[in-house]
């Protein structure tokens, strides 16, 4: 009888059904394209595309144009990746990869709101590493699911865990989300988390996010939060 070590093995190595199922990788593309701004739809004749990723980035469209998938750390063009995806994989603009965000093929080219800097994945090691810790969405049949579904299980664990607001003097001055509308996001910590640094150490975190323009700001090494669940 097949071990269930050997049968995670098998499913860490299958391919994503998205790119086997042309249906189902039109859903998770379209639900991109609504919810992220996957796009342009014409890389030749943009219109405002850019424009809009640039404000939304609150950048330049210079600096958006170099954020595409072709260099997004979720964009897999791993060889064992490119056998999963049958048919011609490349155009005169550049080739389709594997998206482990959104869970369909997307075009090098293009770029979507969750770009994150880091790609691409051209080495199987990475690619089966990926797979691993996406097992459900790798191996899901079903499309992905929206993005209200996504924001109220973060919003239900951020109120779980009590996040609190920090601003750059390393004061607690609020619970986190609750930041009027225009002003610059502060750094984000767990209460308990907070509670256990020094104001100094705060201050330190949330001033390396408040000077970097990206939506996404590593902590400094003293308040990294931990999302690994603790053993009893
Ligand atoms: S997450 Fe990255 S790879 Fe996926 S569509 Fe967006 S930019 Fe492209």
């Amino acid at each position: 009888m097949i071990s269930l070590i050997k049968l995670l093995e098998q499913k860490y190595k299958e391919c994503p059904p998205s790119t086997q199922d042309i249906e189902l990788n039109t859903k998770n593309r379209d639900a991109t394209v609504k919810d992220y701004n996957y796009g342009p739809l014409n890389v030749d004749e943009p219109g405002d595309y850019w424009k809009k990723v640039a404000d939304k980035w609150n950048t330049t469209e210079e600096a958006a144009k170099t954020s595409l998938c072709a260099n997004c750390t979720a964009f897999d063009i791993s060889p064992r990746m490119l056998e999963c995806m049958p048919g011609e994989t490349s155009d005169d603009d550049g080739a389709l990869g594997y998206c482990w965000m959104h869970h369909f093929k997307c075009h090098s080219a293009r770029t979507c709101y969750t770009w994150a800097k880091g790609g691409p994945i051209d080495e199987d090691e990475a690619s089966y590493d990926w797979q691993k810790r996406n097992l459900k969405a790798a191996i899901d049949p079903e499309p992905i699911e929206p993005p209200e579904e996504k924001n109220e299980s973060l919003r239900n664990w951020f109120k779980k865990e009590d996040w609190v607001r920090i601003d750059t003097q390393g004061n607690i001055t609020g619970a986190c989300g609750t930041m009027k509308k225009g002003k610059k996001t502060t750094r984000c910590l767990p209460r308990k988390k907070a509670q256990s640094l020094t104001k100094k150490q705060r201050a330190a975190t949330a001033r390396k996010k408040a000077r970097s323009k990206k939506q996404f700001v590593k902590n400094t090494k003293a308040a990294k939060v931990s999302f690994k669940k603790k053993k009893k």
